[in-house]
């Protein structure tokens, strides 16, 4: 692919030879992931400018969702708390302004002058009694009069460097020179049964719309596009693994399990049951399981992982347990390791922390079958540790686990669950873990109480510390939760570690405070959570590093700061450490100073709800799927035009055409799938989430 092409532009032609195109800008479209004009092509505008919808700057009102046009009078960029910048400028128009307000986009400082003429759009809120939008979108009005109204204009995912201006530019030459070669991999039948576009109309449509309705019936077919590869290239993937045999095959369960679940003085809930009836089938086929478990913060996913340990184990084979965190290892190890030992199994911790002459030792027991069930960090499987017959591998609390790490861990034939309590809706488990069975926990252990939730303001806080004193004093066990470890610089956003000085030497001064935080040795946060965990320390001042799975059913209180800085599945998270025993429990979100009525609202929500789907499917809607599944940066996340949420019957009927197509030709051998099969090739080539299955 190195040279100029010998005979024109093609689909493949990298982009730098396209007009327009030398080699810095090919740099910048590189950190778009665009590198041939293909590449252009499908890359698809995140939204658009309604021109129709352009209105007179005097006539806005708070509330309203619009697009105003206007000169830009002001422009300031400043520090604010938490080392963030705010860039500040005032649109105006006929003696009328609006302000206009940027968080964290200093580079908006450096794009806009003073003086220019601007299309603005976003939802106008009220500040201190004024109007402004926050974060709007912009676009230079354009000089050459390609301001039309009522056609919608594209708007692409940028980079530092590049303007909307010139990758329209671009995207338009693109489409030019070679979109003639664009070939429609979807039987025609399927185009009609759907009701979708063709692959050229779409993305013409998503490009150059002429009405919005015209640019979301693009968006539609191309989104199916999106979620059928993912199907068929899961699905194909399955299939190859699948055939795979498992490495253990279950004849019969013995009586461990029994007297394990016997000696935990609790019956299992009818979800329990459910669950471990589903996967005793599954371990008992001759291929290996790959399922997604999913449960509620508490709903009790570590009972049925336990069980099923002790199935694989009691039949002569190995099962791991791998957490997060050292602290989730060690805790599940300090719980499980001594009842499995009442039943005549053998197990270990093996973590980043252990001694090396430990190490050796369990590594060999590991080795030669002597030790049965192990549990660790999620290092512990990819640090070439070899087993004597690995039968089943859990892997706890890890909604961020890629596919890609999936793949690697089944080739092993070992079967797999993969526990996760962040709920998620099935549209998008059908995505994002396509590769998986699915079942789910609904339904928590008696006699729960829920968690009283109360949102206040941070000046309530010293009443707040006040009773959470009297509490303690009591007899009752608090978190203290801080979104940071460390003062940053420039920050007043108040610390754990400072925190923890502040409230030792203060208002809980006399009490047993400690502090947990991530980056401490995994040796002083075992300590840590031990201590609370006795109780020799009742406050604990900390951070996120308790979100998943740490269980204190003694804890009672949690008081999180700056709460508005966390995710609601998060929050719901966190809320999940208290309420786990037979007291009362309250968790008190404290929302800083000046916190927005949009982040109130949200925040206001989990005082009233404690339905982690629910919360997550908030979550979803408002920060988008990157951010509830850990996959922030560009390129990780694997979609542009499908939303998951949304689009649930695109993506029913991609799984279902994909399994349809897969059942009859588990390899797109056939002629009339053949397209579709050069397709799936193509895509795994071009994009880094498919081609991190491969
Ligand atoms: P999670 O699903 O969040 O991992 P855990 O497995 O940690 O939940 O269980 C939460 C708590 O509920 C634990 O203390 C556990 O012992 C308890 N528990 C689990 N199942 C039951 C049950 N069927 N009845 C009563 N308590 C249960
Ligand atoms: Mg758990």
């Amino acid at each position: 692919m190195n040279g100029p092409p010998r005979r024109g532009l093609h689909l493949d032609t990298p982009v730098q030879f396209l007009k327009g195109v030398g080699p810095r800008r090919s740099q910048l479209l590189s950190r778009l992931g665009i590198s041939t004009l293909e590449d252009l092509l499908y890359h698809l505008p995140h939204d658009y400018f309604e021109r129709s919808s352009l209105v007179p700057l005097r006539t806005v009102r708070v509330g309203q969702q619009v697009t105003v046009r206007g000169w830009l009078l002001d422009l300031q960029s400043r520090r604010i708390r938490g080392g963030r910048t705010l860039v500040s400028g005032v649109l105006h128009d006929e003696g009328v302004t609006l302000s206009l307000q940027w968080f964290n986009a200093a580079w908006v400082e450096r794009d806009l002058r003073v003086g220019e003429e601007l299309v603005v759009s976003g939802e106008v809120v009220s500040y201190r009694g004024r109007p402004q939008i926050v974060n709007p979108a912009y676009e230079r009005a354009d000089q050459d009069g390609e301001l039309q109204a009522g056609r919608p204009e594209p708007r692409y995912p940028l980079t530092a460097g590049l303007r909307q201006r010139s990758l329209r530019t671009l995207v338009r030459r693109a489409w030019e020179a070679v979109a003639d070669e664009l070939e429609d991999p979807l039987p025609d039948e399927w185009r009609k049964d759907l009701d979708i576009m063709g692959l050229k109309d779409a993305l013409h449509a998503v490009h150059e719309p002429s009405t919005m309705e015209e640019a979301q019936a693009g968006r539609r077919r191309l989104a199916f596009d999106e979620a059928l590869s993912l199907q068929l290239f899961v699905g194909v993937r399955r299939r190859q693994l699948s055939r795979r045999k498992a490495a253990v095959r279950l004849k019969q369960v013995g009586e461990l399990s029994t007297r394990y679940v016997r000696e935990l003085g609790f019956e299992p809930t009818g979800a329990q049951r459910r669950v471990l009836r589903t996967i005793l089938k599954d371990l008992s086929k001759e291929t290996a399981m790959h399922r997604l478990l999913q449960g509620d913060v508490g709903s009790g996913k570590t009972l049925v992982a336990m069980v099923a340990m002790i199935w694989i184990a009691e039949s002569g084979a190995q099962a791991v347990l791998m957490a997060p965190t050292e602290i989730l290892a060690r805790q599940h190890a300090a719980r499980q390791l001594p009842k499995l030992e009442k039943l005549g199994l053998k197990g270990a911790l093996l973590t980043g922390g252990t001694p090396a002459a430990e190490r050796r030792e369990i590594l060999r027991g590991l080795r030669d079958g002597s030790i049965q069930v192990v549990i660790g960090t999620h290092a512990l499987i990819q640090q070439g540790v070899e087993f004597s017959r690995l039968g089943l591998i859990v892997v706890d609390e890890q909604h961020r686990f890629g596919v890609a790490q999936r793949a690697a861990l089944s080739q092993r034939g070992a079967h797999l669950i993969v526990m996760s309590a962040t709920p998620i809706p099935r549209s998008l488990a059908l995505t994002v873990f396509a590769d998986l069975d699915l079942s789910v926990l609904d339904e928590k252990p008696p006699g729960r109480q829920p968690v009283s939730t109360l949102l206040v303001n941070e000046s309530r806080l010293e009443e707040i510390y006040r009773r959470v004193r009297r509490r303690v004093e009591a007899g009752e066990r608090a978190y203290l939760v801080f979104p940071l470890v460390q003062e940053s610089e420039g920050s007043d956003l108040a610390s754990a570690s400072q925190a923890f000085a502040e409230l030792r030497e203060g208002v809980f001064s006399g009490l047993e405070v400690g502090l947990l935080h991530g980056q401490m040795k995994p040796r002083e946060k075992e300590e840590i959570r031990r201590a609370f965990q006795r109780g020799r320390l009742r406050i604990l001042v900390t951070t996120t590093v308790i979100e998943v799975g740490v269980d204190v059913p003694e804890a009672t209180l949690m008081i999180v700061h700056h709460a508005e800085r966390f995710g609601l599945a998060q929050l719901h998270q966190l809320r999940g450490r208290v309420g786990r025993g037979d007291e009362p429990s309250w968790c008190v979100l404290v929302a800083s100073r000046g916190i927005g009525q949009p982040a109130r609202r949200r925040l206001d929500l989990l005082t009233r709800c404690d339905d982690g789907f629910r919360l997550a499917e908030e979550d979803l809607r408002e920060r988008g799927m990157g951010e509830l599944l850990g996959m922030r940066q560009h390129g990780e996340v694997p979609f542009q035009a499908l939303h998951p949420l949304q689009d649930t019957e695109l993506v029913e009927a991609a799984r279902s055409r994909a399994e349809a197509v897969l059942h009859s030709d588990p390899r797109l051998e056939r002629t009339e799938h053949r397209s579709l099969a050069r397709w799936l090739d193509h895509l795994g080539g071009r994009h880094p989430f498919w081609s991190a299955t491969g």
